[in-house]
């Protein structure tokens, strides 16, 4: 009897290097359009860590900037930059 499963081991064909058919040099709408996104969230995520930075500079760091409130520290440590708190980021997310 021939034990199942020792057949897998591995064997590479020769000349079966397959690195697909050849891309013609015509970038992926699909990516493009993704990498614009990732590009558009990174600048306003940067946007609100220097508004962070310059609200440390003048002592008012996390402190809402609505409604002045402090904003909470476990949300501080899930998104230092924030700017609302969550009760004021929600109002804003709902009011879009
Ligand atoms: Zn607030």
């Amino acid at each position: 009897m021939v034990p199942v499963g020792i057949a897998r081991s591995g064997q590479a064909m020769p000349g079966e290097s397959a690195s697909g058919p050849l891309e013609s040099g015509q970038p992926e709408s699909g990516q493009l359009e993704v990498h614009h996104q990732l590009l558009a969230s990174a600048r306003m995520v940067l946007e609100d860590v220097e508004a962070a930075l310059a609200r440390m500079d003048t002592g008012r760091y996390g402190a809402c900037e609505l409604c002045g409130k402090p904003i909470a520290q476990a949300r501080l440590e899930i998104v230092p930059q924030a700017r609302y708190c969550v009760r004021c980021h929600l109002v804003r997310e709902a009011g879009r």
